[in-house]
């Protein structure tokens, strides 16, 4: 019980300590400083205070950050639980190994004539790109599939953002997350690994992607805060900015299911939910304009997704055009 209990606090700790962890205290930092930079200089003081304010103070003390910590407490304590029980990337990796062996027995000699620096920038690049539309897709299908919004629910109740929100989920939206990483991560290692042999690596900085580190260190943690960093217009056509993850989190109608990519926007684009950040945008975050805080209960951050689910099923079975696609919160 001792070492579950170390254990507990330990992988608390490495959220900030870990290079592999969104929160690492070295990208809080350099979202931090971003920040300020684009509150003295862009905005030009134009409620600077009040924003750092925002950021540094008022809104870790609001009981929308209050929930992210019970949240991310509950969290850690399940899936210490559960991860060991979890399908593991080296299990799906060998896994799909061994089929490609089944099925394409003849190998080419790929891995003779290409030269190693191409395989490792082919897998820096595959593993990042393909992470990315994953990430992508698996929150488009939370937006539109009616059972899993009912889990997704508790990421966008958060009505103030700080950066812990990015770990505010339900705990089934976890699971679909972790299985999805697997997925990915373990079919690039097993495909790579078999046409490569042992010239597959990846560049990294601090163990992590090179191409991640990047995206992390120029300020990922500020999708989740009220600084509204936006790109030009060319650029958030290609990569999501802050501005556009805070209008995925609006109470806006008409920002609704946008913007569900995590770095890359072009798959935004490709299926139609890409939205420009506008210069004038004001934005209220929540479920919808009106919501309370019962939003922030344990119940509704847990609980609720399950009772709905059973709401939607007794209605689908009265009757099936009840289960649309989202259009409006609830
Ligand atoms: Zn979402
Ligand atoms: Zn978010």
């Amino acid at each position: 019980m001792d070492s579950l209990f170390n254990e507990y606090w330990l992988q608390l700790s490495q959220l900030f300590s870990n290079s592999q962890q969104r929160l690492y205290w070295g990208y809080l930092l350099s979202a931090l400083l971003i920040s300020a930079l684009w509150l003295v200089f862009i905005e030009k003081g134009k409620s600077t205070k009040l924003n750092l304010k925002s950021l540094l103070i008022s809104h870790w003390l609001s009981k929308s950050s209050s929930a992210d910590y019970q949240v991310i407490l509950i969290n850690k304590a399940l899936f210490l639980i559960i991860t060991p029980l979890l399908i593991t990337k080296l299990y799906i990796a060998t896994l799909i190994y061994e089929q490609l062996h089944l099925y394409i027995p003849i190998r080419s000699d790929l891995a003779d004539i290409t030269p190693e620096w191409l395989v490792v920038t082919l897998f820096t690049l595959t593993l990042f790109i393909f992470d990315d539309f994953a990430r992508f897709f698996l929150h488009k299908l939370m937006h539109e599939i009616p059972w899993l919004w009912h889990f997704h629910k508790t990421h966008h109740s958060a009505d103030k953002l700080t950066p812990l929100t990015v770990l505010r989920s339900h705990p089934v939206e976890g699971l679909l997350f972790s299985l999805r990483s697997a997925l990915v991560q373990g079919s690039c290692i097993a495909i790579f690994i078999y046409f490569f042999d042992d010239k597959v690596d990846l560049y990294t900085v601090l163990s992590v992607n090179v191409l991640l580190f990047i995206f992390n260190i120029l300020g990922s943690n500020l999708r989740h805060t009220h600084i509204y960093i936006r790109y030009w217009h060319w650029l958030e056509a290609l990569l999501i900015s802050p501005a556009q993850h805070q209008i995925h989190h609006s109470t806006l109608p008409a920002h609704f299911n946008k913007n569900y990519g995590a770095t890359i926007a072009v798959w935004d684009k490709l299926f139609h939910s890409h939205c420009y950040s506008q210069l004038s945008d004001n934005l209220q975050f929540g479920l919808n304009s009106k919501q309370d805080s019962q939003e922030h209960s344990l119940y509704n951050l847990y609980i609720r997704a399950f009772v709905d689910i059973g709401k939607s099923i007794r209605s689908f079975l009265k009757s099936p055009k009840a289960l649309k696609k989202r259009s409006l919160p609830d």
